[in-house]
């Protein structure tokens, strides 16, 4: 069989960028100072530190000093939640709204603090992936302290109505966070006309390197330190900083944001492509709103399939695709977030996720088209309950 070789995955992980890496190799290489130093090299690393900070800043309707480096997603969430949360208590408050199909580094997070005592809402999504905004301001009681609602959501993409939110909670004074990961560098991002005070941002996302992400925290709100130690991070988060990495994430996420729009309409067509193309095979349902989503998320379910079978069979035909959150696969449960909007067992389960970016073609899809239909055809020939309905 011809070897093709279609990586469909980007909202697991994407290719670091030639300018991300040009712009580390000088701080992985001769200037591995250490930032805290006094001599020249030290500073040299400093500096490349807080030019970095001020550009993600920038790309982010945000001030320099608002902007704190973490070492990826993961810990942005944790902090953000687990922060604002032990704050919160001090001033009497214990409630915090959430929604059903957040990221697990939110959810699990949020299970954390429940069993600290924390009282944690989670919000139904409607069958099109969106959270209403008149039913997080119905969540609201008096003890509600801390809101947070993805920007973008990773399995299914849909957009959600950030700045309507950010609005809500800024009336009431409540903190609001958004886990922006998926959406920072495919989607314009504006923290002040968004109404956002947190905001979580990963690198490997847009092209940057893996283990380094940042957190804003709008100026003078106060959140618990993540990390005791040095004084890196204005003394919240201890650590020597990760240098290349920073400076790689500055460098990939200024680049995507320049061409942030080009991107978007080149990667909205390939996707509307690709997605009536799908839809064209038997027994195929698109999952979430097909408009208000990232511009390279298709998600589909095909009854009478194993998401993970299909995934396997065509990682065999060298494509590279998710069934369900990429986090999740090795766990047989069907996605959370396809079940928050409806589907059943058998239809979550019967999931694909394929997330496509500026590096894909139209040439990769029409293939993708192709050689899905195949295998799905296949696998359900080898399926004696299968009948076309
Ligand atoms: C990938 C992802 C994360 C985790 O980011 P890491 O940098 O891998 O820790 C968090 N939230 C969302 C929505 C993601 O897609």
């Amino acid at each position: 069989m011809e070897k093709h070789s279609i990586y469909a995955d980007h909202a697991a992980t994407t290719s670091l960028s030639q300018t991300a890496l040009e712009a580390m190799m000088p701080y992985l290489t001769n200037l591995f100072g250490n930032p805290s130093t006094a001599y020249s090299m030290g500073r040299k690393a400093k500096k490349a530190v807080e030019v970095s900070r001020g550009e993600i800043a920038q790309c982010l309707g945000a001030e320099a000093r608002e902007i704190f480096f973490t070492s990826g997603g993961s810990e942005a969430d944790n902090w953000a939640l687990k922060g604002a949360a032990h704050a919160m208590r001090k001033q009497g408050k214990n409630h915090i709204i959430t929604s059903r199909f957040e990221h697990h580094a939110v959810l699990h997070t949020c299970a954390a603090l429940e069993k600290e005592g924390f009282s944690v809402t989670y919000l139904d999504v409607h069958e099109n992936g969106i959270v209403r905004p008149e039913e997080v301001a119905r969540a609201i009681g008096e003890s509600t302290g801390l809101i947070s609602i993805m920007f973008a959501n990773n399995e299914i993409g849909t957009i959600q109505p950030i700045e309507e939110i950010g609005s809500i909670c800024r009336k009431k004074g409540i903190l609001f966070h958004t886990d922006a990961v998926q959406a920072a560098g495919h989607l314009p991002i504006d923290v002040r006309k968004q109404n956002i005070d947190m905001l979580s941002i990963s690198a490997h996302k847009f092209h940057g390197p893996k283990g380094v992400g940042a957190l804003f925290c709008r100026d003078g709100l106060y959140i618990e330190n993540l990390l005791e130690g040095g004084a890196q991070e204005r003394g919240h988060r201890a650590g020597t900083e990760n240098v290349a990495g920073i400076v790689g994430m500055a460098a990939a996420l200024k680049e995507s944001c320049a061409h942030i729009h080009e991107n978007a309409s080149f990667v909205t067509a390939l996707r509307n492509h690709l997605r009536e193309g799908l839809l064209q095979i038997p027994g195929c349902r698109w999952n979430g709103d097909a408009v208000n989503r990232l511009p390279g998320n298709a998600n589909v379910s095909f009854s009478g399939i194993e998401g993970e079978s299909l995934l396997l069979m065509l990682d065999m035909q060298g494509i590279c695709v998710s069934s369900g959150s990429a986090c999740t696969t090795g766990a047989v449960d069907p996605s959370h977030v396809l079940k928050a909007i409806g589907l059943s067992d058998n239809e979550a389960k019967g999931s694909l996720r394929l997330t496509l970016d500026r590096e894909n073609t139209e040439q990769e899809v029409d293939t993708l088209i192709h050689i899905i239909s195949e295998t799905v055809q296949k696998l359900r020939n080898m399926n004696p309950f299968w009948k076309e309905t």
